[in-house]
C-alpha cells in the first residue's frame, strides 16, 4: 500500500482557538498512525507568528494543488456533498485525502465548495457534518484500518454537560471511545464552556 497523506487546506486568514486544537490533535494522531499530515495554504504571516506551535512542522504555504501538482488524480476531497461514500477500496485509487480547514457551522455553509471547484474527486463520510479532526479520524479508520463507514462507532449531536445546570448540544457526528464518549481534542471542552459563557451567537464552532 502506498504511503497515505492527509492534507487539511486551511481556508481562513487567521487561526481560531478551535482550529488550533483540531490541527494539533490531527498532527499528534498522525504520528501514531502510519501516515503524513500536511496543513496547506497557511499564510506566511501565520507560519512565522509561532501560533501554530508544534503544528508548524506540518504547515506549508502552498495550496494542495501546487504542493501535489504531480498527483492531482490521486487526491480525494472529503466532501459532505459528494455522491459516493468513502470505502476501504478507495485506498487503491487515492494517496492524498483532502479536508477543508474550516470550523463547522450550523447550518453548514458549504465552504468545502472552495475546494470542490478545484476539480478533485470527492467522497462523503455519511450524511452528517463532522468536525475536521473527526473527518480525518474517520478517513484514517476507513483507509488505513480497512473498516467500513457503517462499522465506525459514532454518536450524533452529543449533549455536553457544561456545569451542574447547563448543557449544550454539539451539531456534529463524532467517533466514540470505548466508554462511548465522543472523541474530541484535549482542551476542547474548556473552550466550549468558555464560548458558552460568551454565547454561541456566531453560529460557528
Ligand atoms: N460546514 C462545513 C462546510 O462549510 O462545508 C463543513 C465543514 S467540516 C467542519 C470540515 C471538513 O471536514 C469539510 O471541509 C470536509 O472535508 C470534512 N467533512 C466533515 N463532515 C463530512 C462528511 N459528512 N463527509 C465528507 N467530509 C466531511
Amino acid at each position: 500500500m502506498a504511503y497515505k497523506t492527509f492534507v487539511v487546506e486551511h481556508l481562513d486568514p487567521e487561526l481560531g482557538p478551535w482550529s488550533g486544537l483540531e490541527y494539533k490533535t490531527i498532527a499528534q494522531e498522525s504520528k501514531f498512525a502510519d501516515c503524513d499530515f500536511i496543513l496547506s495554504s497557511v499564510p506566511h504571516t501565520l507560519i512565522k507568528s509561532g501560533e501554530l506551535g508544534e503544528v508548524s512542522s506540518n504547515a506549508r504555504s502552498d495550496p494542495v494543488e501546487v504542493y501535489f501538482a504531480d498527483k492531482k488524480d490521486r487526491i480525494c476531497l472529503l466532501d459532505p456533498a459528494a455522491e459516493q461514500e468513502l470505502e476501504p477500496e478507495d485506498t487503491k485509487l487515492f494517496d492524498v485525502f483532502l479536508f477543508g480547514g474550516i470550523l463547522g457551522d450550523d447550518p453548514p455553509r458549504d465552504r468545502t465548495s472552495e475546494l470542490r471547484k478545484k476539480g478533485f474527486m470527492g467522497r462523503r463520510l455519511g450524511p452528517i457534518q463532522m468536525t475536521t479532526d473527526t473527518a480525518v479520524r474517520v478517513t484514517r479508520i476507513v483507509i488505513l484500518e480497512g473498516k467500513r463507514l457503517d462499522d465506525v462507532p459514532y454518536v450524533d449531536f452529543p449533549e455536553l454537560k457544561l456545569d451542574e445546570h447547563e448543557s449544550t448540544e454539539m451539531p456534529f457526528r463524532y467517533v466514540v471511545d470505548k466508554q462511548g464518549k465522543p472523541i474530541m481534542p484535549e482542551g476542547m471542552l474548556d473552550l466550549i464552556k468558555a464560548d458558552a459563557d460568551k454565547g454561541f451567537d456566531e453560529g460557528d464552532f
